[in-house]
């Protein structure tokens, strides 16, 4: 038998001017060749399966199948230019089927000309395949395959029972509404979701099942869906029986027979924890944003502080570089004016006494330096001891600005001191805040050029003293004032070098906070300077 499909398939194929031509046979489970002519069958390897795939999933059984476009694709890419399938047997439309097919590149001849004669050997072709066909089949070797088949059938005679057990084994809400939207049927896990058992949702309208609020929204997808026959999907919360809420995306569609709506069909998946979750990711997106915020706020200060700590190095090894050449100078002289003396015994006692007064100033100049420095450290290593006294303020200002006058003097500045008539008592470290008055001065004094002025101002307040040190002098901008009480911190004026360390007002500031005081500054470029100090007075007797 196989040798007569064989030989009548090949005069097929003579007949129509084929080139090459195939004839198969697909089942659900296997695929194969029966005959061909022309070109190897292997090489049709991907055209075979993709028809045995075209053929199961959509179990055509057309005439001819050159329209469908995924076939025409496959066809494309062979190496043929027209084609054509002819399906010559089926035994089972779904599930059995043999195809012939005869590739053509003269496919007007093959479709037009002497059509009767190759339908009439398609004809003959057709029943011996079917004579085979039950041949085989009838045989042993082949019974497996017929006990698939069987089984195959009796799953899809009885599919309405194994539909409903596939039903009731999902965990979506799965109902028939009928027309006016009562369910009519619901899968028992579907109705568990709502709490419900299957018999007290019979009946129910659906909207009865939808709150309130979201009546319209699922009113009006209801309508859209009665008014076409298109798939409807929408989300809505349920209220369940126990008066939860739980939510669900819909797909719907109506039931037709006859032009008529006479129902709705409906699949409800249960998103609530989807919901939850996204509630719960919206409720945290805030705090993530605040998080994000502060992680941003936390890299800023580490990266403020790593560059302070790196200002810090370079403000130390500037104070170490200035520092030595504060000391240097003073011992310079010292040196020079006492070798000198040493080296001349003839020097006349005049010009001795004058370099003596030289040497002491630049020793106590010198011991000033040493001393500020220690009382910074002192201070920082919490050592510094307070010997604190009741004291006339006015009396120890008028004190500091009469030996600055002659400092004042040689550059022609105006140095003036305004106080109240009556004594103004201070209990503090007497030597510690003359030596900061003295810092805030000396500075008005050298940051003020020739021919300006420093006027000392004291104001007796209810229960505090203020003391204003302002000048004309150079000023400081706005960039450098929030640093000038920052250890080693000067400013920079490129030009201008005026001698310093940068220690003077970090000591001023220190001795103030230990004293309870305040200290502010205003200033302005070229217009001067403003230093205001403020103290607690003493209501003590004076010492
Ligand atoms: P320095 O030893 O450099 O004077 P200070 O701590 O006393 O150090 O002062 C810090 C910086 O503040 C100085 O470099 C100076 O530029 C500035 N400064 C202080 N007082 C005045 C002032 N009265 N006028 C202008 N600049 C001032």
């Amino acid at each position: 038998m196989n040798v007569l499909i064989d030989n009548t398939f090949k005069i097929l194929a003579k007949v129509t001017n084929s080139k090459t031509g195939l004839l198969l046979r697909f089942n659900n489970f296997e695929s194969s060749v029966i005959s061909f002519v022309g070109g190897n069958p292997a090489m049709f390897e991907e055209f075979i399966q993709s028809l045995a795939h075209l053929h199961r999933s959509t179990g055509i059984n057309y005439d001819s199948v050159e329209i469908l476009p995924a076939y025409k694709s496959i066809v494309n890419e062979l190496d043929v230019q027209s084609c054509f399938i002819q399906n010559v047997y089926s035994i089972n439309e779904q599930n059995d089927s043999v195809y012939l097919v005869l590739f053509s590149d003269e496919l007007n001849k093959f479709m037009h000309s002497d059509n009767d004669v190759y339908m009439s050997i398609l004809n003959i072709l057709s029943t011996q395949v079917k004579e085979f066909y039950y041949e085989t089949l009838n045989k042993e070797s082949l019974l497996p395959f017929a006990n698939i088949k069987l089984d195959a059938d009796t799953i899809v005679e009885n599919w309405e029972e194994n539909f409903n057990n596939l039903l009731q084994i999902s965990n979506d809400l799965i109902f028939i509404l009928d027309k006016e939207g009562c369910f009519l049927k619901v899968n028992d896990s579907g109705a568990l979701l709502l709490d419900y058992s299957k018999r007290e949702l019979f009946g129910k309208h659906f909207l009865e099942l939808v709150p309130d609020e979201k009546n319209i929204k699922v009113s009006e997808a209801v309508s859209k869906m009665l008014q076409s026959d298109k798939v409807i999907k929408f989300t809505t919360n349920l209220k369940t029986k126990l008066d939860r809420l739980a939510s669900f995306e819909i797909t719907g569609r109506t039931i037709i027979r006859d032009g008529k709506i006479i129902g709705m069909l409906g699949i409800g998946n249960d998103i609530s924890k989807i919901k939850k979750y996204e509630d719960e990711l919206i409720k945290l997106k805030p705090k993530l944003k605040e998080s994000q915020r502060l992680i941003s706020l936390e890299r800023a200060r580490l990266w403020q502080q790593s560059s302070l700590i790196e200002e810090l190095d370079r403000l130390k090894s500037e104070f170490v570089s200035n520092i030595s050449h504060e000391f240097r100078t003073p011992l310079a002289s010292i040196i020079g004016f006492s070798e000198t003396i040493v080296s001349d015994p003839d020097l006349p006692e005049e010009m001795k006494k004058e370099f003596n007064r030289v040497i002491l100033n630049e020793g106590k100049r010198l011991a000033k330096l040493i001393n500020d420095v220690l009382d910074i450290s002192n201070i920082e290593g919490g050592k510094i001891i307070l010997n604190k006294i009741s004291y006339d303020l006015v009396e120890m200002l008028k004190e500091i600005v009469e030996l600055n006058r002659e400092s004042a003097l040689k550059k022609r500045i105006t140095l003036e001191f305004e106080h109240p008539k009556d004594p103004i008592l201070l209990e503090a470290d007497k030597e510690k805040i003359t030596q900061l008055f003295e810092a805030l001065i000396n500075n008005a004094i050298k940051f003020t050029n020739e021919d300006g002025r420093v006027k000392v101002l004291v104001n007796n307040l209810f229960k505090e003293v203020e003391i204003i040190i302002s000048d004309t002098g150079i000023g400081i901008s706005e960039k450098d004032l929030p640093y000038i009480f920052q250890k080693f911190y000067r400013v920079s004026r490129p030009g201008t070098e005026i001698p310093g360390t940068g220690i003077g007002l970090v000591f001023v500031k220190q001795m103030i906070d230990i004293h309870k005081g305040m200290i502010s500054v205003q200033s302005e470029i070229g217009n001067g300077t403003t230093f205001v100090v403020k103290f607690l007075k003493s209501f003590k007797a004076k010492n």
